[in-house]
C-alpha cells in the first residue's frame, strides 16, 4: 500500500499582500490542511481568538517552551516572539496531513534548514507598492505606528522572496487560492513523498502485488 507524508505549505509575504484572506479561502477548500496555530508574545488583537488565531502566551513562557525544544521554529518579528508548536505539526505530517503556516522568511529559513524534505515554501507579493500602502493604511486594527513600522518592514521581508521555492502576485485573491492548490496538489505527488513506494513497485515487478 502506498501512503503519503504530510508536507508542510508555508506561505510568507509582506503584511498586506493579502496573506490572511488567502490562507481562509485555503482551508475551506481544502479537507486535508489545517493550519498551524503559533505561539506568541504579542498582545491580543480585538477579534482574535485564542487558541484559533494564536496562542497568546507570556514570554517566559515562551522561552520555556524554546528551551525545551518544544518550537519547530521561533522568530523576534516586529518586537514579539513568535514561535509554531512542534507535535501538532508532527502528527499530522506523520498521519498524512498538510498543514499550512502564515510565518515569516526567519521561521522559514529555520524549516528550510531542518525540515527542508517536508517543506513547500510560496512567496506572495502584492500587484503593487500603492496597493500594498492602501491596504496597510486601511487596516483599523493597528496604531499609526505600528502601520508606518509594518510598510518599513515590508521592503525588508519582500527582499527575502529569492529564498522561496514558489512565488505568486497576489492581484486576484480567488486566482491566487487556485494557483496555491495547484502547487499543493503537484507537491503532494512527489516521489520523496510516498511511503511503500519501493515494495509497491516491487510487487508490481515480481507479480506478487495486490
Ligand atoms: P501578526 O502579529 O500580524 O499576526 O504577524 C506578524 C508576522 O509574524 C507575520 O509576518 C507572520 O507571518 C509572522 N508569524 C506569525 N506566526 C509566526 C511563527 O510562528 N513563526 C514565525 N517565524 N513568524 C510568525
Amino acid at each position: 500500500m502506498i501512503t503519503r507524508r504530510g508536507l508542510m505549505l508555508v506561505l510568507s509575504s509582506p503584511s498586506g499582500a493579502g496573506k490572511t484572506s488567502i490562507s481562509r479561502k485555503l482551508l475551506e477548500r481544502e479537507d486535508e490542511l489545517s493550519m498551524s496555530v503559533s505561539v506568541t508574545t504579542r498582545p491580543r488583537r480585538p477579534g482574535e481568538v485564542q487558541g484559533r488565531d494564536y496562542l497568546f502566551i507570556d514570554p517566559t513562557e515562551f522561552q520555556l517552551m524554546a528551551n525545551r525544544n518544544e518550537l519547530l521554529e521561533h522568530a523576534k518579528v516586529f518586537g514579539n516572539y513568535y514561535g509554531t508548536p512542534r507535535g501538532a505539526v508532527e502528527e499530522a505530517l506523520a498521519a498524512g496531513k498538510d498543514v499550512l503556516f502564515d510565518i515569516d522568511w526567519q521561521g522559514t529559513q529555520q524549516l528550510a534548514a531542518n525540515a527542508r524534505q517536508d517543506l513547500v515554501s510560496v512567496f506572495i507579493l502584492p500587484p503593487s507598492t500603492r496597493e500594498l500602502e492602501r491596504r496597510l493604511r486601511t487596516r483599523a486594527q493597528d496604531s499609526e505606528e505600528v502601520v508606518a513600522q509594518r510598510m518599513a518592514k515590508a521592503a525588508d521581508e519582500i527582499s527575502h522572496y529569492p529564498e522561496y521555492q514558489y512565488i505568486v502576485l497576489n492581484d486576484d485573491i480567488a486566482a491566487s487560492v487556485e494557483k496555491i492548490r495547484a502547487i499543493l496538489h503537484a507537491e503532494r505527488l512527489k516521489r520523496e513523498r510516498l511511503v511503500g513506494l519501493p515494495d509497491f513497485v516491487r510487487g508490481l515487478q515480481d507479480g506478487s502485488g495486490d
